[in-house]
């Protein structure tokens, strides 16, 4: 069992000196709400996309989602197609608006959104396409794009793993979808504590993201603060939602997105150093990037081989054991109750997903991480596969 040494967390985020004395600035600025800092960051997360996006900064990437699929009308009786082997927050926003999320299988082999099924999911009801970059290797954009334009679907890709992840050299949030939405949830590639950022090359739904953003109101606080038509007077022209983010969290976002090519690369270094150390073990290692594209490794995802005699839950308390957190990404929505009962869905119609959720864990991966942390999970697994 563990003693001396440290039990290692699943995740951590990394928060420096710069962020901490941001934050502190932004504290004694007088303004903590959406303000100046929040504008600076959008300004700053459009720039580190390449400058052809709006970029509107929410308080979490369930809001963004929230935000565009109703900026494209998504309501009653409409369909979103997307994964199972996701977080409930991709789904439940669907049911937000009234709408129902249609379930597909993975590709077991990239784990991301079976393409082929998507297909065979099109209904006249289908409004929108909203692929999850699992685990931070993109998606088959080609073809999600094509198949999109050929039945003239809108596409809204979950990006919360997949910052920064690229698709045939091109940034993920810069494709031609709808929308992508970003998490900086406390785990996530860089975090803002909680937060997210939902860009869109189109204005028109940039603007209705805008006015739903803050109550349906067609003027910000800051905007009112800042202009010389009277401060007091605005207009509710929709009943909107409360999903800006603080001054106080875009401070932080600011710093940890300068930082944000050091903790790739950082990840990278420790995905690839997984990669050859645990090269002999019975283990199916995270599907690679095809070509030279840029996979986030916000996750690291390993599954069991089909010769190891021990359970998935067996290896995660055998890790435990020996002072090694890990995770699940995740118990597939088709086995959760709610999505379960309402769509009437069993294992059985997933058996990808449902296959790979039995085998899966997610093993450290954080730019907090030494080599030393790294070693201790890589003899861990040794010795719990023995
Ligand atoms: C983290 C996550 C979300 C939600 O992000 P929040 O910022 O916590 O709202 C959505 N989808 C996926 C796939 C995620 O991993």
């Amino acid at each position: 069992m563990v003693s001396e040494l440290q039990f290692l967390p699943f995740a951590l985020p990394e928060i420096g000196d710069e962020e901490i004395a941001a934050v502190a600035q932004a504290l004694q600025s007088g303004w903590v709400t959406t303000g100046p800092q929040t504008k600076f960051f959008e300004q700053r997360f459009t720039e580190y996309l390449g400058g052809n996006v709006e970029s509107l900064a929410v308080n979490s990437a369930t809001a963004g989602l929230h935000l565009a699929l109703e900026a494209l009308g998504v309501g009653p009786g409409d369909e979103v197609i997307t994964t199972t082997l996701t977080f409930t927050a991709t789904a439940e926003v669907v049911r937000y608006l009234g709408a129902d999320p249609v379930f597909v299988d993975i590709d077991s082999s990239t784990l991301n959104i079976d393409i082929d099924q998507i297909r065979s999911s099109i209904t006249p009801r289908t409004k929108v396409i909203m692929p999850v970059h699992y685990g931070g290797l993109t998606c088959d954009m080609t073809a999600i794009l094509r198949l999109a334009k050929d039945h003239n679907l809108k596409v809204v890709e979950d990006a919360a793993h997949a910052l920064p992840s690229t698709w045939k050299g091109q940034l993920v949030g810069t494709l031609e979808s709808d929308a992508t939405v970003f998490s900086f949830y406390a785990n996530k590639t860089m975090t803002t504590g909680e937060g997210g950022m939902v860009v869109t090359k189109q204005p028109e739904i940039a603007k209705r993201m805008r006015v739903m953003r803050l109550h349906g109101m067609n003027r910000d606080a800051f905007d009112r603060f800042v202009s010389k038509t009277p401060a007091w007077y605005y207009e509710v022209i929709a009943p909107g939602f409360k999903y800006n983010l603080t001054d106080i969290a875009a401070a932080l976002g600011i710093e940890q997105l300068k930082k944000l090519s050091g903790f790739l690369e950082k990840r990278q270094v420790l995905a690839n150093r997984y990669n050859e150390l645990l090269d002999e073990l019975p283990l199916i290692l995270p599907p690679m990037p095809t070509g030279n594209d840029v996979h986030a490794w916000h996750l690291y995802v390993i599954r069991l081989d089909a010769s190891v005699k021990k359970s998935r839950d067996n290896v995660i308390q055998g890790l435990s054991n020996l002072g090694i957190g890990t995770s699940v990404h995740y118990v597939p929505l088709h086995r959760h109750p709610y999505w379960r009962d309402r769509y009437s869905l069993t294992n059985e119609m997933f058996p990808c997903a449902d296959s790979a959720y039995r085998s899966m864990l997610s093993i450290p991966l954080y730019t907090k991480m030494t080599f030393g942390d790294q070693d201790r999970v890589i003899a861990a697994l040794r010795e719990v596969l023995r």
